[in-house]
């Protein structure tokens, strides 16, 4: 590894030296607080030494550190917020409900209060808290801005017809997975759901899933990620789910991580296979060629029991025996 060098004022000479974390204790408004920050340790002597950016690195590290401890917003967060709703700094800070140059303000660097913080989380997490800001404080800014947002409003709504625990899920799954294409985030829900019967002795959502020429469908969530068609889902507008975590405790969490870890791992076509051959969707086929549409609902019940099923032949709370299983639906050995 090339080394970076700089003066050394303990060495009193140019000196190498490596970059290593450290964890330093600020008071911060009468409060002690650890944070993580990043040092030049000099190479022949061990001292600390000034690199070049160093100083910004560990200014930025610790705002960073410290919104997030407190659970406060990024200055990312804002301007994520005034992208999704199509909205300027000015006309945002006064539909919040803020003074006309605070949004500004934050946007510098300045670390907002709890209270105003959770405003922006709830715009940032819904679409409806949104509306009713913009509603409050129509008179208070111009026509045009006002409409342009509320129309980005109306489409935003639309990512939100399915349950909050849906969201939740989706959302757990964006963050283990990079990609995830349409096809295979459908797969993987229906997995979700069938492990949770078994394992967590529940299901997982509320919504019900059809019986479509590709396997097991939930129809309000193809509705929402459909414009990708067969590509990996991408666009900053879902980072709206991420407040939706909060629906789901550990079980639920070990329940994804596992789906993730076996069944996320195979390609949508693969899990289009295994589905093909599971008895949920077989007997909500029935009568239908192959390919025929159509919308017959596949039970939680038949899910449940055909999990509970599979349970007598492999044990699906280890990740070896659900890579046996796919392997073996999907013809792969
Ligand atoms: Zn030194």
């Amino acid at each position: 590894m090339q080394r970076e060098t700089d003066f050394c004022v303990e060495c009193r000479e140019m000196s190498s030296y490596s970059l290593q974390k450290r964890c330093v204790t600020k008071n911060i408004r009468g409060e002690n607080l650890t944070f993580e920050i990043t040092c030049a340790v000099c190479d022949t002597c061990g001292g600390f030494m000034s690199a070049p950016g160093i100083i910004d690195l560990n200014v930025h590290e610790i705002d960073e550190q410290y919104r997030k401890l407190k659970g406060l917003v990024s200055i990312e967060d804002i301007h994520t917020l005034m992208e999704l709703y199509n909205i300027g700094k000015a006309p945002l800070s006064i539909v919040l409900g803020f003074g006309e140059i605070t949004i500004t303000r934050y946007l510098l660097g300045q670390v907002p209060s709890k209270e105003y913080s959770n405003i922006i989380r709830n715009a940032l997490s819904s679409p409806v808290y949104m509306e009713q800001k913009l509603l409050e404080n129509k008179d208070r800014v111009a026509l045009a801005a006002f409409k342009k947002s509320m129309k980005r409003v109306s489409e935003l709504k639309n990512i939100f017809i399915i349950s909050n625990k849906m969201i939740g899920v989706i959302s757990y799954i964006f963050e283990k997975l990079d990609e995830v294409t349409p096809l295979m985030l459908q797969k993987l829900l229906y997995y979700i759901q069938g492990l949770s019967f078994v394992l967590n002795g529940r299901e997982m959502f509320e919504e019900n899933c059809e019986a479509w020429v590709h396997g097991p469908v939930y129809k309000d969530v193809y509705n929402i990620f459909k414009q990708f068609g067969f590509n990996v889902i991408d666009d900053p507008k879902f980072i709206m789910f991420e407040g939706y975590k909060k629906y789901l405790d550990d079980e639920d969490k070990y329940i994804i991580d596992l789906v993730v870890n076996t069944f996320g791992q195979y390609g949508g076509k693969t899990l289009e296979k295994t589905t093909h051959k599971e008895n949920p969707w077989l007997i909500a086929r029935n009568g239908y060629g192959d390919d025929i549409p159509s919308n017959e609902l596949i039970t939680k019940d038949s899910i449940k029991n055909y999990f509970i099923k599979i349970c007598n032949e492999y044990d699906i709370s280890k990740e070896e025996d659900i890579h046996k299983y796919i392997l073996k639906l999907s013809d792969i050995v």
